[in-house]
């Protein structure tokens, strides 16, 4: 469970990228957040992995406040709490394989992966994980030889890697064409309802969160301004 308590956020130049913000979200939902741009999804979405800290409040995963974490405690919650990012973050020059044992193993995987000291049961985890995503027989591509749809069909493998408690994909469409967003949506949702991962995913557009989410939160400015079941949404939402 993530619960957000007077959370806000001012970045170091004064800008409020979060504004008291109070909100529960539950094991195993899927969320899409929407908003105009710079209206505080990312900044909210990096917050639950501590790519950018509060200044105030308090924010729980799994009942600890992780806003004082350091060190260990951050490597293990950004284990346990995985990211898919708009652009993939992939090793372009790295093949497929490489890419999705980093997420397993973190930058000791990289370098094990040089002199191909991989562990079996590692190998077959990444296998398993491209498997989900039907992108297997890709795994001795280059990331840089693949689709964009395709590169982030590897970066939901090297996350699964990882075998996250919490997935958090901040505009993981955004670089796509809408049949192919489609399709990287579909493999979020169904990898929500088979693995019951909690999945909180920013979107721009409404059409799109209405046919994927469960639970729709509206922001602006750095505030939630809705939260409920997509039946709720209206017109002035
Ligand atoms: P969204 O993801 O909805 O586009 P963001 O969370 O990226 O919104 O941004 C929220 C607000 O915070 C915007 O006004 C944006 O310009 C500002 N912002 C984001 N990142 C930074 C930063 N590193 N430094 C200063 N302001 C930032
Ligand atoms: P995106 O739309 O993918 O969130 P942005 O163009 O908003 O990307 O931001 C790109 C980077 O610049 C991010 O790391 C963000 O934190 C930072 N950023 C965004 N707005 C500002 C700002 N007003 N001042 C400083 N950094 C910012």
């Amino acid at each position: 469970m993530i619960e957000f308590k007077n959370v806000s956020l001012v970045y170091p130049n004064g800008t409020q990228g979060l504004k008291n913000i109070n909100v529960t979200i539950n094991d195993g939902e899927f969320v899409v957040i929407v908003g105009l741009s710079g209206a505080g999804k990312s900044t909210f979405i990096r917050s639950i992995n501590r790519l950018v800290t509060p200044t105030s409040g308090e924010l729980f995963v799994d009942g600890e406040n992780i806003l004082n974490y350091k060190g260990k405690e951050l490597r293990s919650l950004r284990t346990k709490v995985g990211m898919i990012f708009q652009d993939y973050n992939l090793v372009k020059r790295s093949s497929v394989l490489k890419n999705v044992l980093a997420g397993r193993l973190g930058h000791t995987g990289t370098l094990r992966s040089i002199f191909n000291l991989f562990k079996k049961e590692d190998l077959a985890l990444a296998y398993e994980s491209l498997k989900r995503v039907n992108i297997e027989d890709k795994l001795y591509s280059r990331a840089d030889e693949l689709s964009g749809g395709q590169q982030q069909r590897v970066s939901i493998a090297r996350v699964l890697t990882q075998r996250p408690k919490y997935i958090l994909a901040d505009e993981p469409v955004a670089s796509l064409d809408p049949p192919t967003s489609h399709q990287v949506m579909k493999y979020l949702k169904k990898i929500n309802q088979e693995d019951k991962i909690t999945t909180i995913v920013n979107l721009h557009f409404i059409d799109m969160a209405m046919e994927y989410a469960e639970r729709i939160i509206g922001m602006r400015e750095g505030e939630i301004v809705f939260d409920g079941p997509v039946s709720q949404v209206t017109e002035k939402t």
